[in-house]
């Protein structure tokens, strides 16, 4: 894997500007590589599944430096607004779910009481700060199911409602009926028109 600093550049240029959440996600994503004995990512990205659990600027720069992506399945979001990120090997199965602690933002004034401006203290702060204060590491059990595996798409079925293609088993079962699901109800948007 290339160097911090190599990395925190290419993240800020995906990105658009240098925040703390770049720092912290750089980090993050080398320690979750490392942990799960991936070397080079962009090597072995076939073996490499990364979940995020928010959408912020932390999970940019987790994507940028790892290279999974959303469209190749090989990124999974999960909206749990938590600032988390599991990395999974394929090969051996191992994962690590590692969380920035929420005290890193207190002991950022420790690691650079000298910088006043609160996020330039942050970024400053998280990238010299040990890996056992900045983040909260545990090794845990992934069971990803076949239909969330990267490939072609292994299964297809059409909404009896709405007529929509709905794939990889996202399908809803209601009264032996298959829906999608925004027409089961599950649903971010509402037409205008009926
Ligand atoms: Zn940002
Ligand atoms: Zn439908």
């Amino acid at each position: 894997m290339e160097d911090f600093e190599t990395l925190l550049a290419r993240s800020v240029e995906h990105h658009g500007h240098l925040c703390p959440g770049q720092v912290i996600g750089v980090r993050m994503a080398m320690l979750g590589c490392r942990l799960i004995g991936i070397e080079d990512p962009f090597k072995d990205i076939n073996k490499l599944i990364v979940f995020v659990e928010i959408d912020r600027c932390a999970s940019d720069a987790i994507a940028v430096t790892t290279g999974v992506k959303l469209g190749r399945r090989s990124l999974k979001f999960v909206d749990n607004g938590i600032m988390a990120a599991s990395f999974f090997n394929l090969e051996t199965r191992q994962a690590y779910r590692i969380s920035a602690t929420e005290n890193s933002r207190d002991l950022a004034k420790k690691y650079a009481p000298h910088i006043l401006d609160i996020r330039e203290r942050q970024l400053h702060a998280y990238g010299m700060m040990p890996t056992s204060e900045l983040f909260k590491i545990e090794e845990v059990k992934i069971d990803l199911q076949n239909l969330d595996m990267p490939g072609p798409t292994k299964r297809k079925v059409v909404c009896e409602k709405c007529g929509e293609t709905v794939r990889d088993g996202k399908e809803i079962l209601s009264d032996s009926r298959v829906y999608c699901r925004p027409c089961a109800g599950d649903t971010y948007f509402l037409p205008l028109r009926t």
